[in-house]
């Protein structure tokens, strides 16, 4: 069987990890949250009191971390930021926008980038991001742009801090949400842009399960 990389991108909030988590659970692939990645920097950045305006700080900040997904026994991920487990703290909503920030730094994005190309080298692995399809694997055979109404995708994601025990207000969320895609857009390295080859699919009325099925039945068409 051949072994493809699927790249997942779209906006924040959108869906993407955890439909990519199915998708990879169905076919038995590898799956990357490239998002926890650039999220673990920036809970470094936070924790020294880095700035991300600070690039010269950022960038030698950068030469120094190493991010690592481990997969334990269950299959569950484990951020690792330079050998510490982080993958709880990462979701705290203030290093949502410490990562907008900080992933707008080339030398963070080349230490991320390089690390997942290595792990995508032999195929068999679902991505999740921003610039997944575009810069990461531009080679992909599968690519997918998920997009959402910016109101339903705040709606979703204060039901997934609910179940952590954090209680955000949806309105705040929206508004973080937008601004946040805003930031990833328009910034100068590898800005949140729809590869020309992507399939787009608007989540805002869509089940997980369809979407993960949609996905499914394009990947089941190139792996056939
Ligand atoms: O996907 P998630 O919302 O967890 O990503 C957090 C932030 O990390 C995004 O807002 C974006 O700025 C950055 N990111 C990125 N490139 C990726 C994945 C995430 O710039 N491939």
């Amino acid at each position: 069987m051949k072994n493809i990389i699927i790249a997942i991108d779209g906006p924040a909030a959108s869906g993407k990890s955890s439909t990519a988590k199915r998708v990879a659970q169905q076919l038995g692939y590898v799956h990357v949250d490239t998002g926890a990645m650039y999220r673990a920097v920036a809970l470094k950045a936070m924790q020294l009191g880095v700035e991300s305006g600070d690039r010269d700080a950022i960038e030698r900040m950068a030469k120094t971390t190493t991010v690592r997904l481990e997969y334990d026994d269950a299959q569950k991920v484990h951020v690792m930021l330079d050998g510490a487990d982080v993958t709880d703290a990462i979701r705290m909503p203030e290093v949502s926008k410490a990562a907008s920030d900080i992933s707008a730094v080339p030398a963070v994005r080349d230490l991320l980038v390089r690390e997942q190309r290595a792990m995508g080298a032999q195929g068999g692995i679902v991505l999740d991001g921003r610039d997944i399809g575009t810069v990461v694997f531009p080679n992909a055979e599968l690519k997918i742009f998920m997009i959402a109404d910016a109101y339903e995708r705040a709606v979703r994601r204060a039901m997934e801090l609910e179940e952590k025990g954090i209680y955000a207000d949806v309105l705040a969320l929206e508004r973080e949400i937008m601004e946040r895609d805003r930031n990833d857009s328009t910034r100068a390295h590898s800005p949140l842009k729809k590869a020309d080859d992507a399939y787009v699919i608007d989540t805002t009325r869509l089940t997980i399960e369809e979407q993960t099925a949609f996905i499914l039945s394009r990947a089941k068409e190139l792996l056939a």
